[in-house]
């Protein structure tokens, strides 16, 4: 049974069917699918969903999806209390919802591209393809691996090595742009007008976004049927903060959860903080930037859907930070040292403008708090690898084991001294 009505413009609200259209005829404004949320009372409930499967089809029926083909292993990350932390930050009740381990490519974009990809498959497409900053050229095109369909993705030319290989390794078809990302994007939007692929982030967007609500449908799930009162999402495009707030709302509207006016937080690079800039400056126009940070995950200067990520801000009473690259390695550091976890750089600048927030009062201390984690940190090495002590290799005896020991207790912090350091390289 599908709840789904059809595509709903959001601007002017003109009804359209399920196809693979993005862009409303009436004004050109975005497409959004439509549930018929009336429909589903009392039968989506919290029962209904845990007996679902352990993966983000789980949330099935809150999806425009009808035959699932990939995602089976997808979503269903760990929302873990980090209590070592909070300690450090001086905060009660703080919690990080980790999509640096959701599998099969370690970030937050299994969840989008599962659901994009299975409706490709739905429409009959036989290729698909995407615009990407890494992460989701990584996932589209392991996704497009387990679906057996063709695959082509859209990257700027200088990402990181393990996010140009963690595409490659699955077979697509690469294109390495020269130019940032809003340069891919423009290019893929006539390729997919002209080839007639699906381009889930483009052609796709509207079943796409979509995917991204499971992000909160599992936060508020996996904290007994609650929201945190704050948020702290990352923004690129644009997609998953907006689409966490609907999430939250769609439980509420459902009854699954109560409403407790949870506010969402906005995270991004100092080097491209479009969207934070004009929550700062109170005005919804969003003005592009050529971006600069070692965040090139999150690197968009002129989001597709900024304007609304500015709105969910400003409707939920939440406000956004930006943070600078050595807040943001200091950051990565920080969640690796308490927690255990290796975030990449955009969980990097979402935990220090977490950071900024609960210093400045803006978020209190007492209330509950959600990190959210969107990458892994294996995939961009590079932007640690100088501020990290790299030991230098000794001799297998008890005598060299003991003067590197007493060197490292000299040096204290991290136990390998600057000059070991040196002479490693
Ligand atoms: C894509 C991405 C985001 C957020 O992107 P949106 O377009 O705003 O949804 C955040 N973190 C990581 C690691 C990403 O790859
Ligand atoms: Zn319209």
């Amino acid at each position: 049974m599908s709840y789904v009505l059809g595509l709903k413009c959001k601007e002017c609200g003109h009804r359209t069917t399920a196809t693979p259209v993005h862009v409303c005829e009436q004004c050109f404004g975005p497409y959004e699918v439509e549930y018929d949320y009336a429909a589903m009372k009392g039968k989506v409930t919290r029962e209904s969903i845990q007996s679902g499967p352990h993966s983000l089809w789980r949330y099935q029926d809150l999806l425009p999806v009808s035959k699932p083909v990939t995602g089976f292993h997808s979503g269903m990350t760990p929302l873990r209390r980090a209590d070592r932390l909070a300690k450090e930050l001086g905060c009660r009740e703080l919690w990080i919802k980790d999509d640096s381990c959701n599998y099969p490519t370690y970030s937050y974009k299994e969840r989008v591209v599962s659901v994009a990809i299975s409706k490709a498959v739905e429409f009959g497409f036989d290729t698909v393809g995407c615009a990407s900053t890494g992460n989701l050229a990584n996932s589209t095109a392991a996704h497009a691996a387990i679906a057996g369909i063709k695959c082509y993705v859209m990257i700027p030319h200088d990402l990181e090595t393990g996010k140009v290989l963690g595409s490659l390794v699955f077979g697509p078809q690469m294109v390495r742009i020269k130019g940032n990302y809003d340069d891919v994007n423009r290019l893929c939007t006539e390729v997919a007008d002209k080839y007639g692929w699906a381009i889930i982030n483009v052609n796709l967007r509207p079943y796409y976004t979509e995917g991204a609500k499971t992000f909160g449908f599992e936060i508020a799930e996996q904290l007994g049927w609650k929201l945190p009162q704050h948020t702290i999402s990352p923004v690129a495009g644009g997609t998953i903060l907006p689409k966490i707030l609907k999430g939250y709302q769609e439980f509420i509207e459902l009854g699954i959860v109560e409403d407790n006016k949870p506010r969402l937080y906005a995270a991004q690079a100092a080097g491209c903080n479009p969207v934070v800039k004009a929550i700062h400056a109170g005005n919804d126009i969003i003005e592009p930037q050529k971006p600069h940070t070692i965040a090139k995950s999150i690197a968009i200067g002129n989001p597709a859907d900024g304007y609304y990520v500015w709105h969910g801000i400003k409707d939920s009473n939440g406000w956004g930070e930006s943070a600078t690259d050595e807040e943001i390695v200091d950051a990565i550091k920080l969640l690796a040292r308490t927690e255990g976890i290796w975030t990449e750089p955009a969980g990097g600048t979402t935990l220090a403008c977490a950071i900024k927030l609960i210093n400045s009062g803006r978020i209190p201390k007492d209330e509950s708090i959600c990190i959210c984690i969107t990458g892994n940190g294996l995939k961009t090495v590079e932007v640690v690898q100088d501020s990290l002590p790299y030991p230098r290799a000794i001799n297998a005896t008890l005598g060299e084991f003991d003067a590197l020991l007493s060197e490292a207790s000299q040096a204290g912090v991290n136990g390998i001294s600057k000059r070991a350091l040196v002479a490693a390289r």
